[in-house]
């Protein structure tokens, strides 16, 4: 149960004074909210500024810099009115003071209000940006005007925070400035020690500091409060990581004790041999499976270093030892490609292999819900489907989910809740830098493959403007000629799916005019089976290029595929960009990657073009994208909509996530149940920055 005491922060803030439905909707959307029921107080108060206007600069009239943020104390002259029916004409107020003269400007200024704002002869105080223009200072649209006895009531710095269409500044501030107060006295969780030698002030004066900042260091993200709400966030983002861990870990894990026969067979039937980082992993896995706790392990890998088949090597242990396995992917392409290659290594162990999906339906899925329920479904190949509620395995010991660059921390939760403990083997492609690891997964034990299979050629990747492309297509015509295969990617067109592939679809039917009719075509639009034709076609040769959306972004192996146009590569993230590449380069073969890009190119599009034309390193683009955009996307949450942070940012707060890892682990482990008083105050934490999924798992014993 939520402590009381965070009630006031919990009820909707369509609650507060001020907000409508309408302000209600406004606030859903800022917020991100998923429904107005759902969008709490404390949502808001977490809703930071990300500027100040600073109105302290009070120089006089004539000192008053162009542009500049200004308040000005100065006595009414005149008002003039504009002509009757000129709307287009603003009313204007002259005002002066000893050093000079200001004019207000008011477009469609309502007379009777202006007049009795601006008084003749009245002292007024105005503030708002100064504006300079043939030698006069003018003033359009004061953001405030008071008398000049209540100039005090101003004020005199004023967070700025992010917005949405339709949301003025003044209201979002009444509302926060209404909901700030509900803020209640809490239990201090953090060590003494820790907020002396940091400095930072308790959870309520944080949120007060956040809201009422005085001075430009007070937005910076190493202010005391924002350092203090960072380490909060990830603190509770720990404990719950280390609670579920804990929960996971307490259900004992079934060891899989390998005998090599079925993984004797697959290796013999390999055409080439493990390289030492896929038989390091392979080892690590086993050895977790062996033992009674079970496993949650990280396999990172770069693209095209041989993750699959470390996971084949895991569940034919499983298998060994008598249990099922399940591979789940995140697409339905993914997920039957899988399904082809591992079926084609397994065949060699004669083990049963199924691919269940969403387009897996009626008499056949029953069949196969049949087999998984019998243990007849050795290993289970599918995409979220696995788990849903009509599957039932006969002895499922472990799940390998292939995530490659977006994380899903959300689905293990509810595999878990499901009641199903299998050990847990995750993959990603992009190597992750450590910070995000532990950030997203926690402590979780990580295997790396930090070699490329041998033989593999480095691709060459050349940037080419849009203007080049008909070369471009004349290169392609010959190297088709020669046998070779190719991609050719076309971009996402922002938030139109519609454009996306009718931007696919033309791009298509000219490459058909110019090289002829056997080229394929795959788009998100198309149905499953006609994507998986398109792909066989492709893999069989039957087409040698390939137009594709990013559908093929993730994990596609066409090893003979040898070059790689992107089309307005500089619309693509430099993640993205890595992800397809990685589609060639995957055989023995020397590979090309073509980066047409439309110029002129901004700062960031030609960083991301420059760092891809430099280096094939997942780890430094990893790095790079980073910087260039940002830990929210890289981590996937913008995508899919997981909550990522609110105010913590690894870039600026590394130092602090590697203490809250460390006071989390402390924590749990003198207190695992959260029981004594600072274990409570610690449930109030959890609660607050909704990391309280994890408290379920404490009840639940
Ligand atoms: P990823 O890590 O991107 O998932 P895959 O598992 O799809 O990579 O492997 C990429 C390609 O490399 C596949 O065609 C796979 O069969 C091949 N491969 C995997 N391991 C080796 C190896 N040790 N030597 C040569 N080729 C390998
Ligand atoms: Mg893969």
């Amino acid at each position: 149960m939520r402590p009381a005491i965070l009630d006031p922060l919990f009820s909707p803030v369509s609650g507060l004074p001020g907000v409508g439905p309408k302000i209600a909707e406004l606030l859903v959307k800022l917020l991100g909210c998923e429904t107005p029921e759902d969008c709490r107080v404390i949502d808001l108060l977490f809703h930071a500024p990300f500027s100040l206007i600073d109105r302290r600069n009070q120089p006089g009239i004539a000192q008053a810099p162009q542009g500049a943020i200004v308040t000005i104390t100065a006595r009414v002259d005149r008002h003039q009115v504009p002509p009757r029916g000129k709307s287009n004409v603003p009313y204007r107020v002259f005002l002066h003071d000893d050093t000079g003269e200001l004019t207000l400007v008011f477009f469609r200024g309502q007379a009777a209000w202006l007049e009795k704002q601006l008084p003749i002869d009245a002292e007024v105080t105005v503030s708002g940006m100064i504006d300079w223009f043939n030698g006069r200072a003018s003033m359009v649209h004061p953001d405030y005007i008071v008398k000049a006895e209540e100039a005090e009531s101003l004020p005199l710095v004023e967070p700025i925070y992010p917005l949405t269409a339709g949301l003025s500044p003044k209201t979002l501030r009444k509302i926060i400035d209404a909901a700030l107060p509900r803020f209640p006295e809490m239990p201090e969780w953090i060590d003494l020690t820790l907020t002396q030698k940091q400095g930072l002030p308790s959870i309520r004066d944080s949120f007060h500091m956040l809201h009422e900042p005085r001075d430009p260091a007070d937005i910076d993200p190493q202010a005391p409060a924002r350092r203090r709400l960072a380490y909060d966030e990830f603190l509770a983002g720990q404990l719950s990581l280390s609670l579920v861990r804990q929960r996971l870990r307490k259900v004992a894990g079934r060891p899989a004790h390998a005998t090599g026969a079925v993984s004797s067979k697959i290796m013999k039937a390999l055409p080439f041999s493990l390289t030492s980082s896929q038989n390091d992993a392979i080892a690590e896995i086993l050895k977790d499976m062996a033992g009674h706790e079970r496993m949650l392990r990280l396999l990172q890998g770069d693209v095209g270093s041989g993750k699959t088949l470390v996971a084949l090597m895991a569940m034919a242990a499983v298998i060994e030892s008598g249990g099922q396995a399940v591979l789940m992917a995140p697409t339905e392409i993914l997920a039957r490609q899988h399904h082809a290659t591992i079926s084609k290594f397994a065949a060699f162990a004669g083990l049963g292999i199924e691919v269940l999906t969403g387009r897996t339906k009626g008499r056949e899925r029953e069949e196969i819900l049949e087999r998984i329920a019998s243990g007849a479904a050795q290993i289970i190949i599918g995409t979220h489907a696995l788990f849903q509620e009509s599957v039932t395995y006969a002895n499922l010991m472990l799940a390998v989910v292939d995530e490659q660059h977006r994380f899903g921390v959300h689905q293990r939760l509810r595999l878990t809740a499901k009641g199903i403990s299998p050990h847990m083997l995750v993959m990603t492609a992009t190597p992750i830098p450590r910070t995000l690891v532990l950030a997203a997964f926690g402590d979780m034990d990580v295997s790396k493959l930090t070699e490329k299979p041998a033989g593999r050629k480095p691709i060459q990747t050349i940037t080419v403007p849009m203007e080049r492309t008909g070369e471009i297509v004349g290169r392609l015509r010959s190297a088709i000629a020669d046998g070779k295969k190719a991609y050719w990617i076309c971009p996402l067109v922002e938030e139109s799916e519609e454009l996306d592939l009718m931007s696919a679809e033309e791009r298509h039917a000219t490459l058909v005019s110019s090289l002829g009719p056997d080229i394929g075509l795959i788009h998100g639009r198309m149905g499953g089976a006609e994507k998986d034709a398109a792909m066989m076609a492709f893999k069989n040769g039957e087409t040698r290029l390939l137009v594709a959306t990013t559908v093929v972004e993730v994990g596609v192996d066409v090893p003979d595929a040898t070059i790689m146009v992107i089309e307005h590569a500089e619309r693509f993230g430099l993640a993205q960009l890595h992800q397809l590449r990685g589609r060639v380069g995957r055989g023995d073969e020397a590979s090309t990657c073509i980066l047409l890009y439309k110029g002129p190119l901004g700062e960031t599009g030609h960083a991301r073009l420059s760092i891809m034309r430099e280096t094939e390193d997942g780890f430094r683009i990893a790095e790079e994208d980073l910087k260039l955009r940002g830990e929210g996307e890289l981590l996937g949450t913008r995508q899919s909509g997981t909550p990522g942070f609110r105010i913590a940012s690894l870039e600026a707060h590394a130092d602090l996530l590697e203490i809250a890892r460390k006071d989390a682990a402390y924590l749990i482990e003198r207190d695992p149940e959260l029981t004594s008083e600072r274990g409570q105050a610690i449930r109030t934490l959890l609660y607050l920055f909704r990391r309280d999924e994890a408290i379920r798992f404490l009840r639940a014993g």
